[in-house]
């Protein structure tokens, strides 16, 4: 991986901090899962929740079919940090930037995955409800949580930012990437 390039493609979006991960280091915690069953209104409602993700061991083995990632946050400024409606609006700027992150790694010849925040909200209703494969699947981020990945963890074990002082977010995502063709020799 270019550094130099990649740093300059980063500077022209709001990143906050990133730091480039290699995949063994990212574990995957059943324990995540089960609160997302118990408290998120969310779960079982689209594909980018569980269990439309697939077990624990399948997302623990996805995540590992990539050899590094880039996690990364956003930072978005709100006027009341606990009007969660508002906070949502400020979500779907990190989205894009996720997604620009995945085609700048697709563009320099990886593979990529990425899991990033919440669960999906780009139709009105997810296909899921109706048994139906996934609308926008290169849209569609999975969530970190659906995978077991406990954002916290990470941040804390690289020395980044989790929380910002004000009405201020942080939004984090996973760009999980490997060259292409490795998955299928390491097979
Ligand atoms: S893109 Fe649409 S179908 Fe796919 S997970 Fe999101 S809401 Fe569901």
């Amino acid at each position: 991986m270019d550094l130099e390039k990649f740093e300059e493609f980063v500077s022209q979006y709001p990143i906050y901090e990133y730091r480039i991960l290699s995949a063994r280091e990212i574990q995957t915690v059943p324990r995540v899962r089960e609160i997302c069953r118990i408290e998120c209104e969310r779960y079982g409602s689209t594909w980018a929740c569980p269990p439309g993700v697939g077990t624990v061991e399948e997302c623990d083995k996805r995540i590992h079919s990539y050899t590094h990632g880039i996690f990364f946050s956003s930072v978005a400024e709100v006027s009341d940090l606990l009007n969660m409606e508002e906070m949502l609006t400020t979500r779907r700027a990190h989205e894009d930037l996720s997604t620009a992150m995945g085609e700048y790694m697709e563009e320099q010849g990886y593979e990529v995955f990425i899991l990033s925040t919440e669960s999906c909200d780009i139709c009105r209703e997810c296909a899921y409800k109706r048994g139906e494969p996934c609308v926008h699947p290169k849209r569609m981020h999975p969530c970190l949580e659906s995978h077991g990945v406990v954002v916290y963890d990470i941040a804390l074990e690289h020395g980044m930012e989790y929380q910002l002082d004000g009405n201020v977010i942080l939004w984090f995502s996973l760009v999980l990437f490997r060259e292409k063709g490795s998955a299928e020799k390491s097979a």
